[in-house]
């Protein structure tokens, strides 16, 4: 969530989207409904809350590493239709002025008290302006101050609850630097590029246990603390024999990242053999793994990996 973040105000869905993933672009042109509205944001919150797990569990395996608010402020946006200003508000307690929308379980956000309908007032002491007028340098401002906030220690927002005001202090939880999202896609797939990881929303649909979507995150993970793909490396991605490779590698380092984040790794080979009965008989008549081991195999391995990690991990721990 660190990266792609934009915040001009044109229209609030494009704000969820650059926050959490995008939204899904099969909706009609008619404005989304506030249940349609509400689920969306739990589900992007939840492959939030289990990435911020294990980027933050992970901390000493990574090459970069930033710090997370696991905050979403939005407002309703003047160009919205009508019927999509209603469900906003409906759906996350939207209003003309900025508000907390989103508060990632288990971050720096919530940590601090802040709660899903806060007015934000102010970030940094820079305040949201009021009044009539359209003071659009001061709210740029604030925005800007939302966005620079981030990447200092900490981060200060007044706030309103109701009539009763609220001052917060957040402190960034230093994490791996990647952005986890939720895109809206039809396959049961996960892609990396760079420090970008996106979740197909039918991959997220399928695996209901946490543990079994935290295997598909760490794994992209892994891509990303190797450094396997991103400008430059597309040559090695296409050429098989090293991307056999690279899963392999991605396999074996996303098992023990999750274990660490405290997610059960026997659950790696639980998501594989879902997503792999998910795919058709053809696909699996004919064996299509493309560049992953064959199912059987990787299932043994997955499994076996997961058996290594809790000994590494119990060994690691009795060290201490
Ligand atoms: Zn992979």
């Amino acid at each position: 969530m660190s990266k792609g973040f934009r915040m001009k105000p044109f229209h609030l869905l494009i704000v969820v989207a650059a926050l959490f993933g995008s939204w899904p672009a099969t909706a009609s042109p008619a404005a989304p409904d506030a249940n349609a509205i509400r689920a969306r944001v739990n589900r992007e919150l939840r492959v939030a809350a289990i990435a911020q797990k294990i980027l933050a569990a992970n901390l000493e395996s990574c090459p970069r590493k930033s710090l997370q608010y696991g905050l979403g402020l939005a407002r309703l946006d003047e160009a919205s239709s009508p019927q999509l200003r209603v469900a906003l508000t409906e759906a996350l307690g939207l209003r003309e002025y900025p508000t907390a929308f989103a508060v990632v379980p288990g971050s720096a956000g919530e940590l601090a008290g802040i709660r899903a309908g806060d007015r934000i007032v102010a970030i940094n002491g820079v305040k949201w302006p009021t009044g009539d007028g359209l003071d659009v340098s001061a709210r740029k401002a604030f925005w800007d101050a939302f966005q620079s906030g981030q990447q200092s220690a900490v981060l200060q927002v007044d706030a309103q609850r109701g009539d009763q005001p609220f001052q917060f202090h957040l402190t960034g939880k230093p994490s791996c630097t990647a952005s986890v999202v939720l895109i809206n896609q039809s396959s049961e797939n996960a892609t990396t590029f760079g420090s970008r990881i996106e979740i197909h929303s039918a991959l997220e649909a399928l695996l209901q246990d946490d543990s079994e979507l935290a295997f598909i995150i760490s794994h992209e993970v892994a891509h990303v603390i190797l450094e396997h793909t991103g400008p430059g490396k597309e040559a090695q991605i296409r050429d098989k024999v090293v991307r056999q490779r690279i899963e392999i590698e991605a396999d074996e380092l996303g098992v023990l990242l999750m274990a660490r984040a405290g997610f059960d790794p026997a659950a790696a080979a639980r998501a594989e053999s879902r997503r792999y009965q998910k795919n058709g008989p053809v696909t699996r008549g004919l064996g299509l793994n493309g560049v992953y081991m064959p199912p059987k195999e990787r299932d043994a391995f997955l499994a076996r990996r997961a058996d290594e990690v809790r000994l590494q991990l119990e060994t690691e721990a009795s060290d201490r």
